[in-house]
């Protein structure tokens, strides 16, 4: 068969007869294009108000209006606010492990889908940014794992909304992974991990700082620090998920 001679829909609808797309979380069959199935995505635990203004970490009960949660009142950001729109919980947390870690490149469409609800948000709606600044690997985990899944994202968000991305920190020290220590020694295991790259100019500049999870903040914080004192005008996070 000349699929060339077919309209584009049809060529479609003929491949996914033979290979029907499924659902990458519960398997069910779904659109081909698609990722995620309905039912699914439904599922996602969406961050709801009330939350925290500056970490966006949700609170039980009625609090109307902005506010700070206590996290925060103990820490100093070097950032304005960090948005997710989603909690790293069940699928969604599944899906940015299988996605980092496994090798599932193809799960970047629905990450980035997630991370692009964030640029409705409020904060982020409120003033204009000028670049993506993704949150960089050390070269050596960028070896191993192939990819910067924050650079990938921020990519993505790149193509859909015209706005550039400026790559413009860089991991200097290899830090062993974070996720058994506390806050204090995180922070304390991230000083000085992150320099700007040579040459490049962020001064009076609107940045939004993209990556995958924001657990403690600690890794977006030293970036921040960063950009801060290079002068950056304002620094804003947008995560996929938040822990
Ligand atoms: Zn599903
Ligand atoms: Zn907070």
């Amino acid at each position: 068969m000349r699929l060339s001679f077919l309209p584009r829909s049809a060529v479609e609808a003929f491949v996914s007869l033979l290979y029907p797309a499924h659902c990458a979380h519960c398997g069910a069959q779904i659109e081909a294009r698609e990722f995620l199935c309905g039912g699914c995505l439904e599922n996602a635990k969406r961050i709801e108000p009330p939350f925290c203004d500056t970490c966006s970490q949700p609170f039980d009960g009625a609090i109307e209006g902005t506010f700070s949660c206590a996290n925060c009142a103990q820490r100093h950001f070097h950032f304005d606010c960090a948005v997710s729109s989603f909690r790293s919980r069940g699928m969604v947390r599944e899906l940015i492990h299988r996605f980092k870690y496994q090798h599932e490149y193809r799960l970047r469409h629905p990450l980035a889908d997630w991370l692009a609800e964030s640029l409705h948000d409020a904060r982020i709606q409120a003033r204009p940014f000028d670049f993506y600044v993704p949150v960089p690997l050390h070269p050596a985990r960028l070896r191993e794992r192939e990819f910067n899944q924050a650079a990938v994202l921020a990519d993505l968000l790149a193509k859909r909304s015209g706005k550039p991305v400026l790559d413009c920190l860089r991991r200097e020290r290899y830090t062993t992974t974070q996720t058994r220590f506390d806050r204090n020694e995180r922070m304390e295991n991230l000083r000085n991990a992150f320099n700007l790259r040579k040459n490049i100019k962020v001064q009076g500049k609107h940045l939004l700082l993209i990556d995958d999870v924001l657990t403690t903040g600690s890794t977006v914080n030293e970036c921040s620090r960063v950009l801060r004192e290079a002068g950056a005008a304002s620094i804003r996070v947008m995560t996929v998920a938040r822990g």
